[in-house]
């Protein structure tokens, strides 16, 4: 008889749903105190959704994740400009070059773009989170 990894999984979440935190560890949302909640449940301050398991650690602060995007922002600034630029000027003059390298840089431009954008917004999030966390631990 073989059992399917995703069972496995959702019986240690049903299992780990039981127990309790039993270290500080706190929502990647809003920046909760989780200690003395189930393992796998919902932060009662902002009512997302967490997995604190270690395998897991879904929807946990973590401060290594917290991350200036300076490497994606400095793709986008290489790539994206000269991709814009060429596929603005195929409105004058096509060319299946123009084209070709234009969607090639314009559109790796346009994804490390977004993702400089949501890796600076979670770092603004994280931040936030953080100093919360600081200001809770000096009044215990
Ligand atoms: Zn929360």
């Amino acid at each position: 008889m073989s059992v399917h990894p995703d069972q496995i999984d959702k019986y240690m979440d049903e299992i780990a749903a039981e127990q309790a935190i039993g270290v500080s560890l706190y929502c990647g949302r809003c920046g909760y105190n989780l200690r003395t909640l189930p393992v796998v449940g919902r932060c009662p301050e902002c009512g997302s959704t967490y997995n604190a398991r270690p395998a897991k650690l879904d929807g946990i602060f973590r401060e290594e994740d917290v991350e200036v995007p300076i490497t994606d922002a400095l793709i986008f600034l290489v790539l994206g400009p000269p991709g814009y630029w060429l596929l603005i000027r195929m409105v004058t003059s096509y060319s299946p070059g123009k084209l070709f390298f234009g969607s090639l840089l314009g559109g790796f431009g346009t994804y490390f773009g977004i993702r400089a954008v949501r890796k600076a917004m979670r770092f603004m999030r994280y931040h936030q989170i953080a100093r919360r966390i600081r200001q809770e631990e000096e009044y215990d």
